[in-house]
């Protein structure tokens, strides 16, 4: 199964996909992730994206494009399908995909598309702690890691910091609509409430996955 998950950033993508992976064993190919593993390793696609990532822009399309295209023409793809994560981001990233996944002669199945009321977003973002060790996601408030934990074993996104985060919303909202257009022309979007607990908002992400399934 071929997937792609969409959503504003604090909108829940991360934390469903990590329990859609679980859930349907599909490979998680997560953008946003492989910048921050990029910019840990410091390559020198690291630093580009650093210096896009810490102001809330976005990094340039040609290497979006180019990692994403490298990692979707691996073995394992064929095998497990996948669920993409932060990408597309831009009309011209979606336009690259159509190409890709023509030219290895794969079809998307369903874009699974996670509606949340964006003044929620801030809080969301802001409350975000990630633990350094297995890089799973929580949040302080919403989603705290259980039983009495370590503050110090748990990490913030340089880019969660308000100042930033305005601006990610900002070019995130505009950007979005004619991606969400364009799937929704080829009748491959399914709209999920976000704005509900994450246990329920997976509960109504499984009964359309498991739908594309039958
Ligand atoms: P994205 O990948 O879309 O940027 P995340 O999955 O990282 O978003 O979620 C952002 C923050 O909001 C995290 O701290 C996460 O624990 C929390 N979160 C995710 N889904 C919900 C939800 N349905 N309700 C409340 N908080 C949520
Ligand atoms: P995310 O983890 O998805 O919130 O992404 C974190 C940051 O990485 C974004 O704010 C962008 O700067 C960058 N990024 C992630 N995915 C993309 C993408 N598809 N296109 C451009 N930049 C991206």
């Amino acid at each position: 199964m071929n997937l792609l998950i969409m959503g504003l950033p604090g909108a829940g993508k991360g934390t469903q996909a990590s329990k859609i992976v679980d859930a349907f064993g599909v490979a998680h190919i997560s953008t946003g992730d492989m910048f921050r593993a990029a910019m840990a390793n410091q390559t020198e696609m690291g630093t580009l994206a650093k210096s896009f990532i810490d102001k809330g822009e976005l990094v340039p399309d040609e290497v979006t494009n180019g990692i994403v295209k490298e990692r979707l023409a691996e073995n394992d793809i064929a095998e497990k399908g996948f669920l993409l994560d932060g990408y597309p981001r831009t009309i011209e990233q979606a336009f690259a995909l159509d190409q890709t996944l023509s030219d290895l002669g794969i079809e998307l199945d369903g874009v699974i598309n996670i509606e949340v009321d964006p003044s929620c977003l801030l809080e969301r973002l802001s409350g975000r702690i990630i633990h350094r060790e297995t890089g799973e996601t929580f949040h302080k408030v919403f989603n705290p890691p259980v039983g009495d934990y370590n503050e110090d074993d748990y990490y913030q996104r340089e880019d969660d910091k308000p100042e930033t985060v305005k601006r990610r919303l900002d070019v995130n909202i505009a950007q979005g609509e004619p991606i969400i257009n364009h799937y929704r022309e080829k009748g491959l979007v399914f709209d999920i409430e976000g704005n509900q607990d994450i246990n329920d908002v997976f509960e109504d992400v499984k009964k359309v996955i498991s739908s594309l399934n039958n």
